[in-house]
């Protein structure tokens, strides 16, 4: 990689002076295109990782009793929002044509964040593989029987371990402690002290670094790597996980249909995920894409502390180039997107369908959450209010006006938008408090 030559590209030097800027991706294609071409993963690999949620369902709903409303469904609720829509329209002297919707992945239950749906999916995939190895389980059982005792003894003679910024180690904690395995997860420094106490006080081990999230994905798969009975929680390349968030679609579609709410050509929707690492808001996409194909438009949001996505993608490069190749540190008040090197599986996969990637300044996540708080009465955490950056930019930036005028021209004014909310219903009374009253 010769850094000099990487510079000379416009993105990339924005980027590395940690600009607010808004990408359009070039290698996107044709939607109908793409289908005929080799697809990476199939529908009916989404499909059997919707059965088994649903088989999943009477044991979710016994060892977690807040799901029992929705039978064991781990699901949110999708918001109008169109209070807030004309208060950032008046605050950034913006249109947003059309109608804006809050997906409130940040109150999922079980984990308070999208990681209730890769980081549950995972940890159950991995205890029903075991289970039924063990000739103790079968596929049409009623899988509340995995409350019983003797699962509880049979899983605890295994480990479960996880690198994460901390809403990934929350999921997997949580999930595992449930099931009964051993789990370990490695917090990188980003991870808030909250997150860690609550993990140990379901008797979760906790190992903390000094070090970024890349630092404790690597110890965490070294230390699983050395004992046979440990399973990892590759955040970087599990596509287990990537399989659990790509469930969101058809659960998304069920509830536009129950809204009545139609999506084709004169019809698009058009969703805005923040990224991390990339798996969550990843999944997410590839699924809706999957259902909604050419009529979704999907945009992910970073912050210009940590655009490992849009650097990885735009470079070409994908997991082979990290945020300090290019001076910047990666150091961030959105904690659950501070990653410094994309997803490599991720960023691939994406290459052909995500049609582009906004940043955004800290500051604005703050003044986003109360906006929120104030015009719809919701709270969500910082990392989460990314999302909003992507309806305020799109029509006030030039290369993203022009990527409407291009592919929906006229139809923008019967849009959809959808801002994904992916985290916040567990962070603590005080914090909020707190987070309400910062301005940078
Ligand atoms: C993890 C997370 C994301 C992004 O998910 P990745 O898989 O890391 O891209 C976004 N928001 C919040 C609150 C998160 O915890």
């Amino acid at each position: 990689m010769n850094l000099q030559e990487l510079m000379k590209d416009e993105v990339v030097k924005n980027i590395s002076n940690m600009e607010e800027v808004t990408w359009i991706n070039p290698k996107k294609i044709d939607y109908l295109k793409y289908e005929e071409a080799r697809i990476p993963v199939s529908d009916d690999q989404i499909k059997d990782a919707e059965k088994r949620l649903e088989r999943f369902a009477s044991f979710i709903k016994k060892a977690f009793p807040e799901t029992s409303e929705a039978n064991g469904i781990i699901e949110s609720p999708l918001e109008p929002i169109f209070s807030m829509q004309k208060e950032l329209e008046e605050k950034y002297e913006v249109k947003i044509p059309g109608k804006l919707y809050l997906k409130m992945d940040s109150h999922l239950p079980v984990a308070g964040s999208i990681k209730a749906r890769g980081g549950v999916y995972e940890v159950l995939k991995h205890a029903e593989d075991l289970a039924i190895e063990a000739g103790m389980l079968s596929y049409d059982d009623d899988y509340s029987i995995l409350t019983e005792e003797k699962f509880k003894k049979f899983f605890s003679g295994y480990k479960v371990q996880v690198g994460s910024t901390g809403n990934l180690g929350l999921s997997i904690g949580i999930t595992s402690a449930a099931v009964g395995f051993e789990v370990i997860v490695h917090m990188s420094a980003d991870a808030k002290k909250w997150k860690k106490d609550m993990l140990r006080s379901k008797g979760v081990t906790v190992i903390e670094y000094e070090d970024d999230y890349g630092k404790a994905v690597e110890e965490g798969r070294k230390n699983s790597d050395a004992d046979p009975l440990s399973y990892f929680v590759d955040d970087e390349k599990s596509i287990n996980l990537f399989l659990g968030y790509t469930v969101a679609a058809s659960r998304l579609k069920k509830q536009l249909d129950e809204k009545r709410i139609v999506i084709d050509e004169k019809n698009p929707l058009i969703v805005y995920i923040p990224c991390g690492v990339g798996g969550a808001p990843g999944g997410v996409a590839y699924g809706l894409k999957r259902i909604f194909k050419e009529n979704i438009h999907c945009f992910f949001v970073e912050p210009t502390l940590s655009p490992c996505m849009i650097l990885g993608m735009a470079t070409g490069l994908h997991e082979k180039i990290s945020v300090y190749d290019i001076g910047v540190k990666g150091i961030t008040h959105a904690d659950g997107l501070a990653v410094a090197r994309p997803s490599g599986l991720v960023s691939e996969y994406m290459d052909p369908i995500l049609s582009g990637i906004f940043t955004t300044k800290d500051s604005n996540l703050y003044d986003y959450l109360r906006i929120l708080d104030k015009s719809e009465n919701k709270r969500i955490e910082p990392s989460s209010c990314a999302a909003f950056k992507g309806p305020i930019n799109l029509l006030k930036e030039k290369t993203s006006r022009k990527y409407i005028e291009e592919h929906i021209g006229a139809n923008i004014e019967n849009a959809h938008h959808i801002a994904w909310a992916t985290g916040g219903r567990m962070v603590p009374k005080e914090d909020m408090e707190r987070f309400l009253k910062t301005y940078l």
